[in-house]
């Protein structure tokens, strides 16, 4: 799972997390909510050390990373390892191949052979049903063809823990729903997971775990049906009503 502890970060004077707590048990989705600049992309980057916490740590698995001590890039790399992430944009190469867009990272970061690298980039890219796109460049296919092709290029790496940032946001609806539902099949598979999402049916149907976010704090967590039906802090109120 992941252990987020007394997690702060500022940028110059602007403090974005405040003292965040929070613990996401291994198998399970944790989904975050919250108004646009309440921290919450910021909490996902600092979980896999792509900003750096100011104060208090953050451990995945068995590797804890405390922003009071010095982080050692042997550590650092350890774990970030164990967590892949997904971005609103797909961040796909656009000269190379779907299928070297997913192999290219498995040779680099995990020194896999390439034909071992390919097998599990096409073994995976059947399981999201795409294929058929693996020999084509990434302009060729949809926006929910990117995504599902980014979310198997994290896949590919074994990660331990996987984190969405509103992964189908830049999406058409029906579109999303093709990301969402391969991310669906992520959590029935036992897959830890963080989402950042405005998409409330599936926070509360797959979510096991609702964090809200307001102002770099945590404002209220719990059961996601219970929060959407009867929210307890009027921040969280505010929001709900704005996006369902
Ligand atoms: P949104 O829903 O719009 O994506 P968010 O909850 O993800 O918002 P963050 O992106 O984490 O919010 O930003 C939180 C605050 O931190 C904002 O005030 C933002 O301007 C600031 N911020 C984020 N990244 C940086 C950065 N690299 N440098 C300076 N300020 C930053
Ligand atoms: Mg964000």
């Amino acid at each position: 799972g992941v252990e987020i502890s007394h997690l702060s970060k500022s940028f110059g004077d602007n403090l974005v997390l405040d003292d965040i707590s929070m613990s996401v048990k291994p198998g399970s989705v944790t989904a975050l909510i919250g108004p646009s600049g309440s921290g919450k992309s910021t909490l996902l980057r600092c979980v896999n050390l792509l900003e750096t916490p100011d104060a208090g740590s953050v451990t995945v698995g068995t590797q804890t990373i405390d922003a009071g001590t010095t982080i050692k890039d042997r550590d650092l790399l350890a774990l970030r390892r164990q967590v892949g992430m997904v971005f609103q944009s797909f961040n796909l190469f656009p000269h190379y191949t779907v299928l070297r867009n997913i192999a290219f990272p498995q040779e680099k970061i995990l020194g896999r052979s390439r034909a071992e690298a390919e097998e599990r980039a096409m073994t995976l890219l059947e399981r999201v049903g795409l294929k058929e796109k693996a020999l084509q460049h990434p302009g060729r296919c949809s926006g929910g063809q990117q995504q599902r092709i980014a979310i198997v290029r994290a896949l590919a790496l074994n990660p331990r823990v996987m984190l969405f940032d509103e992964p189908t946001s830049a999406l058409d609806p029906e579109v999303g729903i093709e990301v969402l539902a391969v991310m669906r099949e992520l959590a029935d598979a036992g897959m830890t997971m963080i989402v950042v999402t405005h998409e409330m049916q599936f926070a509360r149907d797959v979510g096991d775990h609702l964090v809200v976010m307001a102002e770099g704090h945590i404002i209220e967590q719990g059961n996601p049906a219970e929060i959407m039906a009867s929210p307890r802090e009027e921040r969280t109120r505010r929001f709900l009503s704005a996006v369902l």
